[in-house]
Formats: C-alpha cells, sequence, structure tokens
C-alpha cells in the first residue's frame, strides 16, 4: 500500500508595506520550520523586488524544467525554494503587467515540490489586486503578517488582514519585526520604532502575537550575507524557532 501523499499547502507571509522584514522572517521562518522537522519550501512571490536567491544563498543555481514544471533549486540547508530571481538577469527591470505577474507566480508555485509539506510564499508587499488574486487562486492555508511597531506599519499591517479575510485565508498571527534594538557597543536597549506595538494591534484584531524579532545588525548582516541566524544558535536562532513552533503547532491543529 503507497502511503496517500498530503497536499501541499500553501503558508503565505504578507506584510501592508516594504521594509518591514517580510523577507527575512520569511527565509529565517522556513529555516526554522526545517529544523522543526517539517519538510518546507520556500517561493519567493516578491517579484519586483526578489531577495529570497540572496538571503538563502542560491543565486548562483538556475531551476531546470521537466515536464513543463520547473524543479526547485536548493537554498541554506538544502530547503527547496524558487525565486523570479532564478529566472531573470540579475538588476534587470521587470516590467509586467498584472496578468504576466500572475503567470510567473503560478509557475513558481505549481513547480515540482516533491514531498514538501508546506511551502512559506514571500507574497509581494501591500494588498493591491496582484496580492489579492493571487491569494484567491492559490488559496494559502494559513497567512502571517509581519509589520514593525510603529502605528504607520500597523495601519497598513490591518489593511493586510483585511486582504486575507476578503478572502477567507485563516490567520496564522503577527509577528512584531524590528522590536527593541540592542546597542551593540553598551547593550542598552532603544525602541526606534516603539515596542509592542504588534502585539496590541493582534489582540485588538484577536488574532494570534506569534512573536517579536529585535532590531539587531547581525540579523541584517548574516541575511544579506546568504547564512540567515535561524540556520545558526544564540539569541536570534531562539527567536525564529519559538516563532517557528507558534506556526507548527497551529499548522498540527489546522
Ligand atoms: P521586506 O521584505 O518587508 O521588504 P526585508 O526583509 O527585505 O523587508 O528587510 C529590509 C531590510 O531590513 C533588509 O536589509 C534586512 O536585512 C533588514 N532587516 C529586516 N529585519 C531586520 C531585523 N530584525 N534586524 C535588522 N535588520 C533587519
Amino acid at each position: 500500500m503507497t502511503a496517500e501523499r498530503r497536499p501541499l499547502r500553501i503558508l503565505a507571509v504578507a506584510s501592508g508595506k516594504g521594509g518591514v522584514g517580510k523577507s527575512t522572517l520569511s527565509a529565517n521562518l522556513a529555516i526554522a520550520l526545517h529544523r522543526l522537522g517539517i519538510k518546507v519550501g520556500l517561493v519567493d512571490a516578491d517579484i519586483y523586488g526578489p531577495s529570497q536567491a540572496r538571503l538563502m544563498g542560491s543565486e548562483d543555481q538556475k531551476p531546470v524544467a521537466r515536464d513543463k514544471k520547473l524543479s526547485p533549486v536548493s537554498g541554506v540547508m538544502d530547503i527547496p525554494m524558487l525565486s523570479m530571481a532564478h529566472l531573470v538577469e540579475p538588476g534587470k527591470a521587470l516590467a509586467w503587467r498584472g496578468p504576466m505577474v500572475s503567470g510567473a507566480l503560478g509557475q513558481l508555485i505549481d513547480a515540482d515540490w516533491g514531498d514538501t509539506e508546506w511551502l512559506v510564499v514571500d507574497l509581494p508587499p501591500g494588498t493591491g489586486d496582484i496580492q489579492l488574486s493571487m491569494v484567491q487562486k492559490h488559496k494559502p492555508a494559513g497567512a502571517v503578517i509581519v509589520s514593525t511597531p510603529q502605528d504607520l506599519a500597523l495601519i497598513d499591517a490591518t489593511r493586510a488582514v483585511s486582504l486575507f479575510a476578503q478572502a477567507g485565508v485563516p490567520m496564522v498571527g503577527l509577528v512584531e519585526n524590528m522590536s527593541g534594538y540592542a546597542c551593540p557597543h553598551c547593550g542598552e536597549i532603544s525602541d526606534p520604532f516603539g515596542q509592542g506595538g504588534a502585539q496590541a494591534t493582534a489582540q485588538d484584531l484577536a488574532m494570534p502575537f506569534l512573536g517579536r524579532i529585535p532590531l539587531a545588525i547581525d540579523i541584517r548582516r548574516r541575511s544579506d550575507a546568504g547564512d540567515p541566524p535561524a540556520a545558526g544558535e544564540g539569541p536570534h536562532a531562539d527567536a525564529f524557532r519559538a516563532i517557528a513552533q507558534k506556526v507548527a503547532d497551529w499548522a498540527k491543529a489546522n
């Protein structure tokens, strides 16, 4: 008897606007979920500003197509992944309209993911038509929203939450990124963007709060170098692991 193949489920990672650390969280979350023993893949759906190839150290790889399906490349810890950056020339601007973008995203998501159970999808920032049609077409099993703690970002995050609500996608929870800055010299904690705003917003919206990630030079440095902190040890790896554990618990229950 052959084991029944579990359908691939999509975990969408979204934010109301760019620059809040959505891609950083997606990469580190995928790694932390992988380290918890979940078969995870990663799609960079940020078509106009793909960064997962760099974050996951797979820039020099090219996916091949077999039977009209793309085969993923390997990122950190051999996590299968696909990004537009693997398909277009680096630095080349994409002047694509909505339908072309949807088509390209479909190719990435409908690739040959083998026995992958969860596909972490790093969505483009914002709440436009592309995001909505993508969410309706590919029906994520759940969504994680990333925000920084300050009010303006949170208003945008609230908009992102309503995009998923409209499409009937369950909310896994909210992550507060760039929360508190520890000075690398004196250790003093300061809060350039405030702190706790996302937690309060999650409470207002009656959705789970998944945790906070500090603003830390090491997170930026390691992520930019293709060696995200979740792949190592230490307080930042622990912070990503704690969030991944909550996501894994949610996945088990849903
Ligand atoms: P987005 O996907 O929301 O546009 P990115 O993940 O690309 O945002 O992050 C934007 C920039 O902020 C990147 O240079 C990234 O390394 C940096 N960054 C993200 N999260 C953190 C953090 N917690 N601490 C320090 N730098 C961060």
